[in-house]
């Protein structure tokens, strides 16, 4: 199936209220706008070279073809403090928030930039060690004191489950995430964002209230990295 074919079939299936962000990395620009043609606005980088290549390839190519852009880009690969000019001049949303030093650094580049960033914090949901994210306490703990953060804007939380075939496993996963989620939405009405579900887990994630899905491989095929 085509990329569009591929778009068109997920977005039949999405609830309305389901954003789709697309997961162009490791993909090409010719890629992206394939996509773009097919209506998708939301794409998702990991890597900050690659997005800083990418997002002025495709404002040429917009430009180029007479249209406006209009895309919207969002950061959701693990984030080093020495690139943060790479990415937050472009993304609207850094879904990828890990560690406390991160978000020093990057309320920092918010007060010398005179902008305010969107951000998710990630919820390490997973069995695997080797993903990145906040416990419970630290994220509680760090939006109960967000004062110290004017520069920032805290919009709801983003997590991976562990990759299993299991789906029970899974599930136990999306539902902590989703737990937390609606604890603290309901005291915060600007934390409404729960990014959850990948190609692979995307249909249990929507069961348990995902308002992103972060798709790649079901729209571009396999990643060659
Ligand atoms: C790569 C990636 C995705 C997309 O994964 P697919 O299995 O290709 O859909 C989603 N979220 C994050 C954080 C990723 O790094």
């Amino acid at each position: 199936m085509s990329i569009k074919e591929n778009i068109t079939q997920i977005i039949r299936e999405l609830p309305s209220d389901v954003k789709l962000v697309a997961v162009s990395k490791f993909h090409p620009v010719e890629s992206i706008m394939e996509a773009y043609g097919a209506g998708q606005r939301v794409f998702a980088e990991s890597r900050p070279q690659e997005l800083a290549a990418k997002v002025p390839a495709m404002e040429s190519w917009l430009a180029a073809n007479g249209m406006q852009n209009d895309i919207v880009w969002h950061f959701i690969g693990h984030l080093q403090t020495n690139k943060l000019k790479m990415v937050l001049p472009y993304a609207s949303i850094v879904q990828s928030v890990d560690s406390l030093h991160l978000l020093e650094a990057i309320e920092k580049w918010g007060r010398d930039n005179g902008k305010v960033v969107a951000v998710l914090l990630e919820y390490h949901i997973a069995s695997e060690e080797s993903k990145q994210g906040f416990s419970e306490e630290e994220i509680k703990g760090i939006l109960s004191d967000a004062g110290r953060f004017p520069h920032i804007r805290f919009r709801g939380l983003m997590g991976m489950a562990t990759f299993t075939e299991d789906e029970s496993v899974i599930r136990s996963d999306f539902s902590r995430i989703s737990l937390l989620f609606k604890e603290l939405s309901s005291s915060m009405p600007d934390f409404s964002e729960l990014s959850i579900g990948m190609s692979g887990d995307y249909r249990i994630a929507i069961e348990y209230g995902s308002t992103m899905v972060r798709i790649g491989t079901m729209i571009f095929g396999e990643r060659n990295y």
